[in-house]
């Protein structure tokens, strides 16, 4: 099986802004900017069991995102479109 290789600084910074973005814009729309319990649990759950996640830092090795912040914003997408 190929390993993933981890984004670039430069990917990860643009994927860090463009999920700040969207959440920021979500929550002018909505009000809403933080996910539920519930949401979160699912999106963690999705994550544990993907071949892209490295559970030792809890990292998303498609987008380079640390999910224990990502999985949290309500307006965030899996780059794989598991969640
Ligand atoms: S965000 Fe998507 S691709 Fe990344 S680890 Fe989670 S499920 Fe996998």
């Amino acid at each position: 099986m190929e390993e993933d290789k981890k984004p670039s600084v430069k990917e990860m910074a643009f994927n860090l802004t463009e999920s700040i973005k969207n959440s920021l814009s979500n929550f002018a729309k909505t009000g809403v900017l933080l996910a539920d319990s519930t949401l979160v649990e699912y999106r963690i759950d999705q994550c544990v069991g993907c071949p892209h996640f490295q559970a030792e830092n809890s990292r998303c090795l498609k987008c380079g995102c640390y999910m224990n912040m990502k999985t949290r914003l309500v307006a965030s997408k899996c780059p794989v479109g598991k969640w």
